[in-house]
């Protein structure tokens, strides 16, 4: 599996334990968006745990994370159901070093707010949000479960470069305190977090999912899943079809003044070319339909 996530209990089954490897994909967004460091690695965070966060709702509910921080890296936006995810940023090519040569990502990504948009299928999508903390992701997102969901959480992400500034390896862990967890298995749970390494670090030592699980609980745990992430754009050329007919006729003959028509993905940077027939075509179906 190229991606994936492993998920454990621990602490008699009153903690939950989500560790992901995603550095296929992080990598493959890089290509995609030709990003530079500090972007792919406020990006690659997102998409970790949006992918992690799409595997603790049901099967079929649809999440929308979106970092509106206010720093260069501007809005991060990323969709996750079932563990597949798609995102894009607004300025893929930021990079701040620090002074010791590592990724500046907090100043790239800067005060702001977190947003989460959960679709569950009932009346209306269930929207939340608060501030960013720390502008790291990692921090914001364990802010966010305690103050947002009230869960008690804790989450780790890292994306980990090689001297060329390509990407090595990423991947990051959620924990969830679940209500009846007594407060001794919570003192012993919080020494732990405390004295853990860096994810990134044990990124960096070839640390699989299930590595991650061992060190952060001791190798007191139970493994219950694994599954298979995915970066994934369901794109096509008839939906953004469907869209550029929902212009109107005015606007498209507008658009046939040009050359051929062309739309990109912002997800995937496909590129979908509509001739000027295709043009004509949308102009007379909007015509029958009238
Ligand atoms: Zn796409």
């Amino acid at each position: 599996m190229d991606n994936y996530l492993q998920k454990a209990y621990c602490m008699h089954q009153t903690v939950r334990i989500y560790a992901a490897i995603t550095s296929n994909m992080v990598r493959h967004a890089g290509e995609i968006f030709n990003m530079y460091p500090s972007s792919l690695d406020a990006f690659g965070r997102c998409l970790t745990i949006t992918s992690i966060m799409s595997c603790t709702y049901k099967n079929d509910d649809f999440i929308n994370v979106i970092v509106k921080g206010e720093g260069p890296i501007g809005k991060i936006t990323v969709e996750g159901h079932d563990g597949r995810v798609r995102g894009y940023v607004e300025n893929p090519g930021v990079y701040f070093q620090n002074n010791n040569g590592t990724i500046n990502i907090e100043m790239a990504v800067g005060d702001g707010e977190i947003e989460v948009i959960k679709d569950l299928h009932l009346r209306q999508p269930f929207s939340s949000s608060c501030e960013l903390v720390k502008g790291d992701i990692a921090t914001d997102f364990t802010y966010y479960f305690a103050k947002s969901e009230q869960i008690p959480s804790s989450v780790g992400l890292g994306v980990l470069f090689d001297k060329e500034a390509k990407v090595r390896a990423a991947g990051g862990f959620l924990i969830q305190v679940m209500p009846g967890c007594s407060d001794e298995d919570i003192t012993i749970l919080e020494e732990r977090l405390k004295n853990l390494r860096p994810v990134t670090k044990m990124i960096e030592d070839g640390y699989n999912a299930e590595d991650i699980i061992n060190e952060i609980t001791n190798g007191d745990y139970e493994m219950l899943e694994t599954k298979e992430l995915f970066y994934e754009c369901n794109c096509n050329k008839e939906r953004f079809r469907r869209g550029l007919k929902t212009l109107g006729k005015e606007q498209l003959l507008d658009i046939k003044k040009d050359d051929n028509c062309e739309i990109t993905c912002n997800f995937c940077n496909k590129k979908y070319t509509f001739s000027k027939s295709d043009i004509d075509d949308m102009i007379k179906e909007l015509e029958n339909e009238q």
